[in-house]
């Protein structure tokens, strides 16, 4: 998978790439369809969400410039597999989920596989986690018709906020958010297909 799906399509960044070694997927999808984990597409993780691709969980994971020292916000925890990856390289994964049994699962899940650093939350990620803020990177993982106010304000002084914006079920943005002397710049990354940003 790393070989074929994420290092031949242009992915270097070495902490990424051995994250993305190490991380079990097929623990991260439904038993009956582990034997697909390691395919080339997104999959079903039940309640009508999905568990990203591997070349995108790749990507925007290289793209938010993960390293130690950072502290990390996930919206969208689904199966709990990017957070994971984020967690085999920084120090603190927040993660919210708002379907409340994919919460409880990915919670049972991540502690079962023993990452200490991974803490999970069910609830609405529109308003972020002002608790823990300021945060280096925010991750959202479902698609938002635009980038919420809150979560631009918990982002750190050069920190990094990766999301795809656009309408439910069309083809997506992939924006790159970044805050420079207190200013937000925002450019184009690709284009997506997520799951759509819900609201409680
Ligand atoms: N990062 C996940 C991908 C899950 S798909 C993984 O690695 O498996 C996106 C997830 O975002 C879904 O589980 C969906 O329920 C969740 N979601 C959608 N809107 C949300 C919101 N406002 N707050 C938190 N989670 C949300």
């Amino acid at each position: 998978m790393v070989k074929l799906q994420i290092i031949d399509r242009g992915i270097s960044d070495k902490p990424t790439l051995k994250a993305m070694t190490k991380v079990p997927r097929h623990l991260f999808v439904p038993a009956e369809i582990a034997d697909e984990a390691y395919d080339d597409n997104p999959l079903p993780i039940g309640y009508g969400q999905t568990i990203s691709q591997p070349y995108i969980v790749a990507f925007m994971t290289e793209v938010s410039r993960p390293t130690a020292k950072k502290r990390v916000l996930e919206i969208g925890t689904g199966s709990g597999y990017q957070a994971a990856v984020l967690a085999e390289i920084t120090d603190t994964v927040y993660t919210i989920e708002i379907v409340p049994e994919l919460a409880k699962e990915a919670s049972e899940r991540l502690i079962s596989l023993g990452y200490k650093n991974i803490i999970t939350r069910f609830g609405d990620g529109y308003k972020g986690w002002p608790e823990h803020a300021p945060y280096d990177i925010i991750i959202v993982t479902a698609a938002a018709g635009s980038i919420p106010k809150p979560l631009l304000e918990q982002l750190a002084e050069n920190g990094r906020l990766v999301i795809p914006v656009g309408e439910p079920y069309a083809i997506q943005e992939l924006m790159l958010a970044v805050k420079k002397k207190g200013k937000i710049t925002t450019s184009r990354l690709a284009s997506v297909r997520f799951v759509p940003f819900k609201r409680l």
